[in-house]
């Protein structure tokens, strides 16, 4: 491709909405074009780097078993109805009409979809396992749409889905995708880390994520040092710190004026007692009803922890007008006799001498005992808190610590969920009906991408690993006007594209200068420099992007050079 006749326009300046290295990096290489937050066109180089992962994860689908298909974005949301997902989406799901007033859905993932073509063309044991899988767009109506392609509106994802007859060859499909994404990753030049993870509006009751460690990352991965225990966050099981009231007080419950107390902090300064002996008491509330959740002083309550524990689809904080109603003005709430369901942190079980808001501005009240105190009803105790940086790995006890992710993959294991409620049978070789076992796995391919820059980048540019470089090798015309030079770039053009090394040819009118500046920054593989001075030394000059190693070699035996780098990068 000549960079004169393509359009590729690279950008001085990061864009002011770009916050994250790999947004700006993305924009200023004229890899993709904004349409409104959270909507991006892929430029030429853009859709060559998209396309090549596209490449790898077909490649690791179809060497994994699984079956390539496309299902249509456009879904009727009689579908959903039927899983039982249409409310559980909420405003994330694109809703529309069609003219005859129908409501249809822009697929934001395919679980539905998937389940209803399988059971329109299986019914019997003889047809599975199966796996299938498509590389389409996806819909979502993120709240907060971010980052550049990490998170958009509409997205390329690679989804697949299998079908087992029993859980235990469900956990050989499960094992295989695992396997292939970590292929897949790898392949793409990226470091991605798989962790237990929490299985949200998917369903299911196992999952992983595959991680690619960024500072700027959105999600929070504890990691054990010592057993390698890793898991998301959202999800990482909570070793309750000892702590030093575990036994009940001697003295009785009393009220205590605390006068401008409204943190935990403030109301263990004016008790005298460390933080941590303070009840958390929060009101949320969970698919329209309010509840209470208690956390130790020192912890901070987990949402998804606790949307898993009701089974709510919609969970959020009670305003205060709702709070005041239900719970007591706002920093003096506690659990004393209120009419909500409370829900406890199990960490709270070993804390039996506590204080907690008397539900009245500036009270609290002290020796608290919730587990044996009447007037304080937990209705359910769980795992709510998050686990931070220091906390105990739930293996082997040693320190956990905390880096941030960017979710690349996620694959599940699904069980029965969509199956069931959808009603997909086969018969088994006795002739009995059975419901096939799930499993789906998603990878967000556009995501992939600018996960790779993100992780691939120095102070000049981002640098593409070889095999998701939009070209292999960018080949700079120093002089397009000068007849040898000219020559010798289109000669070596055409060598390197006939033997299926892809070539971006700067053959623009601008100084070497900006064509340096350029090149490194679109960050292609290989630099090939050809120009009157070069020539005159002997040849052209081939720079590795990544590690600045410089070649000069005769431009007969540039092609075989190009190869023999490319072959070992
Ligand atoms: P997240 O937690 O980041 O919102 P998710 O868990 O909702 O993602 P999945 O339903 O697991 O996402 O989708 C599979 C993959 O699709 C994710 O692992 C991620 O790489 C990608 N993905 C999800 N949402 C977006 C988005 N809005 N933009 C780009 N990629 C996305
Ligand atoms: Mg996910």
């Amino acid at each position: 491709m000549r960079w004169s006749k393509s359009l590729i326009c690279t950008l001085r300046e990061d864009p002011k909405d770009a916050e994250i290295v790999s947004h700006k990096l993305m924009m200023r290489a004229g890899l993709l074009v904004k349409l409104e937050g959270g909507l991006y066109s892929y430029s030429p180089l853009g859709v060559r780097v998209l396309h090549k992962v596209e490449r790898i994860v077909r490649e690791e689908m179809d060497r994994a078993g699984a079956c390539e298909v496309l299902f249509t974005a456009l879904q009727p949301i009689s579908l959903w109805e039927e899983s039982g997902r249409a409310g559980i989406m909420g405003k994330s799901m694109f809703r529309l009409k069609d003219r005859n007033e129908s409501t249809m859905v822009l697929g934001p993932t395919h679980e539905e979809v998937a389940t209803d073509y399988m059971r329109t063309l299986v019914s019997s044991y003889r047809q599975l396992p199966a796996t299938i899988y498509q590389i389409q767009t996806k819909f979502r109506d993120e709240i907060r749409p971010r980052f550049g392609l990490m998170r958009c509106k509409e997205f390329v994802m690679k989804d697949a889905y299998s079908f087992d007859l029993t859980s235990e060859d469900a956990d050989v499909s499960y094992q295989k995708m695992y396997d292939a994404y970590l292929r897949i990753f790898r392949r793409c030049g990226l470091d991605a880390h798989p962790v237990e993870a929490d299985t949200g509006a998917i369903g299911g009751n196992h999952s992983h994520e595959f991680m690619v460690l960024a500072p700027s990352g959105e999600d929070g991965i504890l990691h054990c040092p010592q057993c390698h225990y890793a898991a998301n966050q959202e999800r990482a099981e909570r070793q309750a710190p000892p702590c030093d009231w575990s036994k009940p007080s001697a003295e009785p419950r009393a009220k205590v004026a605390t006068p401008g107390a409204h943190t935990v902090d403030e109301a263990a300064a004016a008790l005298g007692i460390p933080s941590d002996q303070v009840v958390k008491s929060l009101v949320y509330v969970a698919d329209g009803k309010p509840v209470m959740v208690l956390v130790r002083g020192n912890a901070d309550l987990c949402e998804p922890k606790l949307r898993r524990l009701l089974g709510a689809s919609e969970l959020e904080m009670a305003d205060p007008e709702t709070t005041a109603k239900v719970a007591g003005p706002f920093g003096s709430i506690g659990p004393i006799g209120v009419s909500i369901p409370v829900y406890a942190d199990h960490a709270l079980q070993e804390a039996r001498d506590v204080a907690v808001g008397a539900g009245e501005d500036g009270f609290h009240v002290v020796h608290c005992n919730l587990m044996e105190d009447a007037d304080v009803k937990i209705a359910a105790w769980g795992d709510l808190a998050s686990v931070v940086a220091g906390d105990r790995c739930p293996r082997c006890g040693a320190p956990l610590q905390l880096e941030r992710g960017i979710e690349v993959g996620h694959v599940f294991k699904l069980g029965l969920k969509y199956t069931k409620s959808m009603k997909f049978t086969v018969l088994d070789s006795n002739g009995q009906s059975v419901t096939p076992v799930m499993g789906c796995y998603g990878i967000g391919v556009s995501r992939t991408v600018q996960a790779i820059a993100e992780q691939n980048n120095d102070k000049d540019g981002i640098v593409w690993p070889a095999s998701v470089s939009p070209f292999q090798v960018a080949l700079l015309s120093l002089d397009p006007a000068n007849e040898a030079v000219s020559s010798a770039v289109d000669a070596l053009e055409n060598a390197l594209e006939a033997s299926g090394t892809d070539v971006l040819v700067d053959d623009r009118a601008e100084r070497p200068g900006i064509k340096f500046k350029d090149a490194d920054l679109v960050g292609c593989t290989l630099r090939v420099t050809v120009g009157a001075r070069s020539l005159e030394k002997g040849g052209v000059e081939i720079r590795v992007r990544k590690t600045g190693e410089t070649f000069l070699v005769p431009v007969s035996e540039a092609p075989a050079k190009i190869r023999e780098l490319l072959a070992g990068l």
